[in-house]
């Protein structure tokens, strides 16, 4: 029964901000550049492409938020295969896509996954000591019993 899913020094780390907080975001990811190019980065469509331009960095770039990436980000997740979550979601503005965001928040709060939806909290995110190094992430009891139960995701 998978109980923690180990994570290496090199996080994969997945960012992704609806259009108001873009700039947030891009400004949070170039003040961050040199910490953020020694992991592997994943984003939806545009934030992908955004933050690419700006850091000169590889992103992995799924589709657009609205057209499934929120989805793909909750999909990769669930297969073990991100670490972190940076979500500048949008608090004023109701999105097209809202079961998508509601989606993807609930599927990391599941998993474990440290997820910062403000730039505070990013901060402290990005600058914790257990980003540099490898990290057990525990899932509850109930997690494991599902995927074991009923199918889940190999520890890699
Ligand atoms: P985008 O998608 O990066 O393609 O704008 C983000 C979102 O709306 O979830």
């Amino acid at each position: 029964m998978i109980s923690s899913f180990p994570m290496g020094p090199r996080k994969h780390i997945a960012l992704v901000a609806h259009d108001n907080r873009k700039t947030d975001l891009l400004e949070w990811a170039h003040f961050n550049r040199g910490t953020l190019s020694e992991h592997e980065l994943y984003a939806t469509g545009t934030t992908g492409g955004l933050v690419a331009a700006r850091l000169d960095l590889e992103v992995h770039r799924l589709l657009s938020g609205p057209l499934g990436g929120d989805q793909q980000i909750g999909a990769l997740i669930a297969e073990g295969k991100l670490d972190l979550l940076i979500f500048f979601w949008d608090p004023l503005e109701p999105q097209p896509h809202d079961p998508d965001v509601k989606a993807l928040l609930r599927i990391a709060v599941l998993w474990n996954i440290p997820t910062a939806c403000n730039r505070a909290t990013a901060d402290f995110l990005v600058s914790s000591p257990l980003l540099a190094g490898p990290y057990e992430r525990q899932l509850g009891d109930a997690v494991g019993r599902i995927a074991r139960e009923r199918g889940g995701p190999e520890r890699p």
